[in-house]
Order: structure tokens, then sequence, then C-alpha cells
């Protein structure tokens, strides 16, 4: 940081937050807390709190949170620098002139120099497509009908023939390790220390992450050549997996759903259209962190991929993944079309959206894909189906939702209901639960491990932070290096250090030790929280159970890297003290 701790902190002091967020979203205060709706994901009722005694701001719809600092990052997507400049600005404080050394500078976080070759490398595409030498992807847009303005909103840009322009450009300002990093050169094979540019002659589409910074590309060829579509490589920044395209449009687009579709263009055409609640899933096969990440703004997802075998398959298999972080998912068939991107420029936005209300559940569409592979007029290859139809029903375990499938599909599919209810009692009697079911259970239940670990850090640093004698008690069973998780650790550190120093906790001061967005987050979510117990001997097994668990876990990991054998047995005696391990609350 190159601004005193001191002054960031009277900065922070001077900007309440209610003013702050209030300038931004309509607030109306109900007891101590200040509501308003969320601006950060789309909701009807207000889900977003203001407190101004924590000075403190949290959304219980999607978590996000922070201080003064947290809220205009993401709100302004501004740097944590860029930040404090504008709260000093507000109640004018003059900042000192800094000038940051070189050694800081190459210190600087990594992750931050990565997001700002992505940001020169996405100004340069963008500059090359509005120069002479980008006409021809020009061309190409304006033939998708693409408009300037929505180039410009989504940083549309072209990479050029050359074939290290990009990297010329780049290497004034930095250095061959950090370019080679962010994926946008690869190193010459024949010459050392030479590099080329991994992008050339395609259209650029910046894929942006939740807090609209550039974190990746993908290019678009506009020769012949292949591949088609080529993106960035995974990078400290950009993991595939666990970001969609259009997600930093579409979470505040303030619908109740969200549409998620293959292709850039898709995203593109129909946020043109005015139906911005589009994401794509960038070229891989949906993910577990993706369903999760939508999971956070939305609870109805409508898919509508490609009308291909390709992307029929791709919904297959999304929706089991989407369906276990519990959304609910329809499925929109743009058919005779090839992709949303054709359908919304061949029939218009008012055709898409009467569509969109006729998305069907994905559960019929799975039904309605089982019966595409069978011949139904013919009696064998129908009883097949309607067998195969039963083996899926089994697997709904909500019995109305059972019975009200067994009657659309009797009716779509000309069966008498009684007939196929009977069938699926049978089977049920006989197989209990289906494979594909068996499979998404099991990947929920090795989540949970994790998440019971986690869980308990989380309980602990809660209860800690909300009271003093609390803490004076776990202190002496649980040392800060026991967070295993690097975010709560870095918690843990503050809170005991502020403690043992102050005997009371500021969590506004304490989210300023952290720098990235979604950290201030995490720690924002972790004060606003309470762990609920009914008496002081629950409270007591929670902290018992937390402690031990975090404590057990330490050392099994431990236990992994040891070889010495009298080490080995310290760690078995510790295991056997945790079992009589009782904290009492009365030792404070
Ligand atoms: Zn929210």
């Amino acid at each position: 940081m190159y601004y005193p701790e001191e002054l960031i902190e009277e900065i922070r002091v001077q900007n309440d937050i209610v003013d702050v967020i209030s300038s931004h979203v309509q607030l109306n205060k109900k007891g101590n807390a200040y509501f308003g709706l969320c601006p950060f994901h789309n909701e009807k009722t207000p889900s977003f709190a203001v407190n101004s005694d924590k000075q403190m701001y949290y959304c219980f719809g999607c978590g996000a949170g922070g201080n003064v600092y947290t809220f205009v990052m993401e709100y302004e997507n501004f740097s944590f620098v860029e930040a404090i400049k504008y709260l000093a600005d507000r109640v004018h404080i003059t900042l000192p002139t800094v000038e940051v050394p070189d050694e800081v500078k190459r210190k600087m976080d990594f992750k931050h120099l990565l997001l700002d070759i992505n940001k020169s490398a996405a100004r340069y595409f963008y500059y090359q497509l509005k120069s002479d030498k980008g006409k021809n992807a020009l061309n190409y847009l304006n033939k998708r009908g693409i408009s300037e303005e929505t180039q410009k909103k989504f940083g549309l840009g072209y990479s050029n023939i050359f074939r290290n322009d990009l990297y010329r450009y780049l290497s004034e300002k930095y250095d061959d390790k950090a370019l080679a990093e962010s994926g946008l050169v690869i190193p010459e094979k024949k010459v050392q220390g030479e590099f080329f540019d991994r992008f050339f002659n395609r259209v650029m589409f910046p894929i942006f992450d939740v807090h609209n910074r550039v974190i990746g590309f993908g290019g678009r060829i506009l020769s012949d050549s292949n591949p088609k579509y080529l993106n960035s490589p995974e990078t400290k920044l950009f993991d595939k997996s666990r970001n969609l395209y259009g997600l930093n449009f579409a979470r505040s687009s303030r619908k109740d759903s969200i549409i998620i579709v293959e292709g850039y263009m898709d995203v593109i055409s129909l946020f043109q259209a005015g139906i911005t609640n589009v994401v794509a899933s960038l070229g891989t096969a949906f993910t577990m962190e993706q369903a999760a990440l939508l999971k956070r703004y939305t609870n109805n997802v409508i898919m509508s991929y490609d009308s291909d075998g390709a992307g029929i398959k791709a919904t297959l298999r999304a929706i089991p993944i989407l369906k276990s972080k519990g959304l609910s998912v329809r499925v929109l068939r743009v058919e005779q079309y090839k992709d949303p991107d054709e359908y919304i420029k061949n029939k218009g936005s008012e055709a898409f959206n009467k569509l969109l209300d006729k998305a069907i559940p994905s559960f019929m569409f799975e039904i309605e894909e089982l019966g595409n592979k069978y011949n139904l007029d013919d009696p064998a290859s129908r009883t097949k189906f309607q067998d195969e139809v039963a083996t899926k029903l089994l697997g709904l375990e909500n019995e109305l939702e059972r019975d009200n499938y067994m009657e659309a599909i009797s009716k779509k599919y000309n069966t008498k209901k009684q007939l196929l209810e009977k069938v699926v009692n049978e089977k049920g009697k006989n197989t209990g639960i289906v494979t594909t079911q068996k499979e998404v259970k099991y990947v929920k239940k090795n989540n949970n491990i994790d998440d019971g670990i986690t869980l308990a850090q989380r309980s602990i640093l809660i209860l800690i932070a909300n009271s003093y004698d609390i803490y004076k008690v776990v202190k002496k069973y649980l040392d800060i290096s026991e967070f295993s998780n690097e975010v709560y650790q870095k918690v843990a550190k503050e809170v005991y250090e502020t403690y043992d120093n102050k005997g009371k906790i500021e969590p506004a001061v304490i989210i300023n030790k952290f720098i990235e967005l979604e950290h201030q987050n995490m720690v924002a979510r972790l004060f606003n929280n309470k762990v609920s117990f009914e008496n002081k001997m629950q409270l007591e097994k929670i902290i018992n159970d937390s402690v031990r668990l975090i404590k057990s876990y330490n050392i099994d990991i431990n236990s992994r890297v040891i070889n010495d054998t009298s080490e080995l047995q310290k760690l078995i005696l510790a295991k056997r003290e945790l079992q009589v391990l009782h904290i009492s609350l009365n030792d404070g």
C-alpha cells in the first residue's frame, strides 16, 4: 500500500457508509439498519442491509458486503487505490503525493499485474479495431449487426495479422516473465527470449469477471483457418471453470432468471436486443463452480444452447449440475435456428421473449430427448421408452412433483397415467435410486467434507468476533495458525491482535486489511453472521465440536507430511487428547 494505514482509516471514518451508499441506493431505515434493493444482484424485495454502527453493508441475497471502500470498489469498479482517492476527495482530504518506488512496483501483487496487462491488451485490441488495420474485423461485426455502442459496451477489439505486434507493444511496459504468464504471448521455440502473439487476425472478446475486470480473452478467426474460436489459456487470473461470460452485466439486470447460452455472440446479440440477463459458459462443459456462482445471483436459470446435437448433449449434461446447486432449470429450444443469436436476428426480441415464456422444465426436456431416441410407433421400442421414463420418474424425490410429471407425460405421450404409476411403483420396490442421481449425491457429499472444516472455522470466528468473553476462552485452545483457510487465518490474526491490544474489535477496520474485493466480501460475510444457539450448553457444544474438528483436521494434514516416528507418535497422542478435550465457557 502506498498510503499510511492511519490515513486510510481516517478517510474511512470520515466517509459515513450510510451517506455514501444512499447516494446510489435508496435506503429505508428499519430498526438500527438500513435496507434497500441490492445493486449487485437481481431482486424485488430488499435484502441489502447497511449497518451504521458497524459501518458495513451486507447483502443476504448474493453475499456482497464490506466497508465503505468495498462498496466504492464494487459499485464504481475502482481499484483500492482509486477508491482511496475517490473517498478522500469526497471529504476534502488531500492525499500526499507518493512516488511509487520501482521495488514496490515490481513486488506489486502478481494478480494485479496480470489484470493490468489484460487491461492494456484490451485497450490495444479496441484501438486496432477502430484503426485502418481493423477494417475487416469491423466489417465482420457490422455484418453480424453488432452496433458501435454494443462493441464499446463489450470492449470488442481486433488482433491484427502481424505475428508479434501485441508483444512489442506490451513489452515496453511489462517484463517477459509477466507477459508469458498472462497467456497473451507464447515463447518462440527456435529463438530463445523471443515471443509471438497468441491471437492474430481475430475479433477479440475480452472476458470480464463479475467486477468488470478483464481476466482473459476469446478470439474468433477472420480467415478460414482453425480453430474458429480460441480462448486465453488458464492463468493465475483466468479459470474458465469459475467464470461466466456476461455475468458482470447479467447480475444487475433486475430479472428473476438468468439465461445460459453457448457463445459470446449469443450473449452480445441478446444484450443488444434488450435481453440483458444472459451468460455464456465459455466453451467448456458446465461446472459445479459455475453453477454455484450463478446461484449467488438467481434461483432460476433457462438454458438455451445451440439447437444441434452437441448443444443438446451439453444441455443434458449441465442440467443435473445446475439442479444439484438448488437452481430451478428450464430449457428453451430455438428450433429451426442454429442458436439464440440467429433466432433473435431473424425474429426479433419480442418473439424471443414469447419463446422464453414457453421454456420447458428441464425434466420434460430430458423426457423429450429420451423420446427422440425411440421409435414411438413401434410397440417394443415404445415399451422400452416407457420403462426408461419410469426409471427417471423414480429419481424425483418429491412425490407431488412426480405425480405432476406423470400427468404431463401421460398426456403428451398418450399413455394411461395409472399404468405409468404402476410401473414406477414396482420399479421403486426393486431398485431404489437411479444411477445419475447417485453421482450427483456423491459430489455433494464430497463438498460437505471440505465445507465442514470451513464452516467450523467460520463459526468460531463469528462467535469470537461477537464476544470478547468467548474469545478469551477459545484463544487458549486454538492457535491462529490452526485456521487453515488463508483468509480466515488473516482475520483470526487481526481479531486476536486487536482484542489483545484493545479489548474490542471494529469490523470495518479489519476489512481494510484486505485488498482483494472477494476477500473483503468474505470478511464482511463473517462479521454479519450470527451463530444461533438456544442456551449456554448448546453454545458450548458448538465451540467444542468446531475446535475439535479444526484441530483434528490439522493433525491429519500434518501426519501426511511427517516421516519421523516420534513426531508421528506425538500426533497420535494429540489426537487421543482431542477426544477428551472439553472447553468450558467458565474458563474465561
Ligand atoms: Zn445482493
